[in-house]
């Protein structure tokens, strides 16, 4: 199909086309050159048109997802770190990331985007800190090679780490760089690769790992950098209470003070996690615009807490969601991750605290926003076309469709969309991805994944 092929959703059982309506019902959905064209009853399919019968389909905006480490599909639910918290888990995983190359790379991307695309989600980031030395691939053009293959709106970060442990870091010292390294580097990829248009298919971010990985000078440096060329800023922040002991020790703050202290804080970052923010911090947090990247089935799976979305929600503070790393998930299927969202909550606040349209609202226009993009993440006229259209004339959603939306996250079991659209592109087609063959895709990660563990 050339991508410029209009496409008409036909007898629509119903569309989600914000968090704040209810639905509209039997309506048709012309998409053409990459956007919404028209939304309505009776439209005709322009000539040529390919017509997509959707009487049993709900169709919502292609979630966004903002936090994720791909590279860790290779390494998913390793025996000895299954039951481990987050600094040990790190500092076994790292012994085998070490070994971790440019086929590596490339292919946990396909794989990792290719789950993400067939669970609803149309646009991504993924924060690769990680560069072994030795290996002097270009990460993030790999990246966006895996990316263009299958379709997706892509929008990486070129991470960073340089606080080996022998400056009192966490990772091995053979897989940070120094930090002149990383700062022309990333200064190359921006030029490289990041498009500044509202709906770009390709944008970059600057992403220090975290204040326990790379060193306060490197954090504002990045900051500035960032700032010169308008991409947006990225970090792990407040995920476990050994954060806050490694920060007030070595720094003499919390991390949102030190944040603070290296210009760290504003509408153009979005952190992962933010767990352990105090009542200050995150008063701190709205007043600076900063942007929250919920995580649930990480912070569950590492047993590292909850993050207080209520509390965020009702301050005004933006709240998206990711799928985090697959190593700490260990999956990237983003229906699932609406769900954990939405039950997660509850088991702090009761029943009331967060609602299937809420969940939405985060996991699609407030990740578009998180990121950068406008004119993404809403079904609407003049939207891009990036849609998750998910079959619900099965089994599991019978006696659910008094609330077609809704019924995605109370009910069911397989996260898997029938079709997924990006930028107006089928890229998911009759529950397969397109840009890839999956058998291929299979054979190869099972085998760069044993490379990896064998050493
Ligand atoms: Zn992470």
């Amino acid at each position: 199909m050339s991508p410029d092929q209009q496409l008409l959703l036909r007898d629509c059982f119903h569309i989600q086309p914000s968090s704040i309506s209810d639905g509209i019902r039997g309506a048709d959905v012309l998409i053409g050159n990459g956007s919404i064209v028209k939304i309505g009853r009776g439209l005709q399919p322009p000539a040529g048109a390919r017509v997509i019968d959707c009487s049993h389909h709900v169709v919502v905006p292609g979630f966004v997802n903002t936090h994720h480490h791909f590279f860790q599909t290779m390494t998913r639910n390793i025996p000895a770190v299954q039951n481990a918290k987050l600094f040990d888990w790190l500092v076994y995983l790292y012994e085998i990331w070490k070994r971790v190359d440019g086929e590596a790379i490339y292919w946990s991307s396909v794989l990792a985007m290719g789950e993400l695309l067939k669970t609803g989600c149309t646009c991504s980031t993924d924060h690769l800190y990680l560069y072994p030395r030795g290996i002097h691939d270009d990460f993030p053009g790999l990246q966006f090679k895996a990316a263009e293959k299958l379709g997706m709106r892509f929008s990486p970060s070129r991470g960073s780490m340089s606080l080996g442990r022998k400056d009192g870091g966490l990772p091995p010292d053979t897989v940070v760089q120094d930090e002149e390294t990383i700062l022309a580097d990333s200064e190359r990829a921006i030029s490289a690769y990041h498009d500044p248009a509202p709906r770009a298919m390709r944008k970059l971010v600057l992403a220090p790992c975290s204040p326990f990985s790379v060193s306060e000078e490197l954090m504002r440096q990045s900051a500035r950098l960032a700032r010169r060329h308008g991409v947006r800023l990225h970090t792990h922040l407040a995920e476990t209470a050994d954060e806050d002991e490694y920060c007030l020790s070595r720094y003499g703050v919390r991390p949102v003070e030190l944040m603070d202290r290296c210009e760290f804080i504003g509408p153009d970052v979005f952190f992962a996690h933010g767990i352990f923010f105090n009542d200050e911090e995150l008063r701190t947090l709205r007043s600076r615009g900063a942007h929250i990247a919920h995580c649930p089935t990480s912070n569950m799976r590492l047993g590292s807490g909850f993050c207080r979305v209520r509390d965020m929600l009702d301050l005004g503070i933006p709240v998206s969601l990711g799928v985090d790393g697959s190593a700490s998930n260990d999956s990237s299927d983003f229906l699932g991750e609406l769900r954990h969202a939405l039950l997660l909550q509850r088991v702090w606040k009761g029943s009331g605290a967060l609602g299937a349209r809420e969940v939405l609202e985060m996991a699609t226009v407030s990740g578009a926003r998180a990121l950068g993009f406008e004119g993404v993440g809403k079904v609407e006229e003049g939207y891009a076309a990036d849609l998750a259209i998910f079959d619900i004339g099965r089994m599991e959603y019978c006696g659910s469709l008094s609330d077609p939306f809704a019924a995605l996250l109370f009910a069911g079991y397989d996260h898997g969309t029938a079709y997924t659209i990006c930028n107006g592109k089928v890229v998911v087609d009759g529950g397969r991805l397109v840009g890839v063959d999956e058998e291929e895709l299979i054979r190869e990660a099972n085998r760069i994944s044993a490379g990896l563990l064998a050493g």
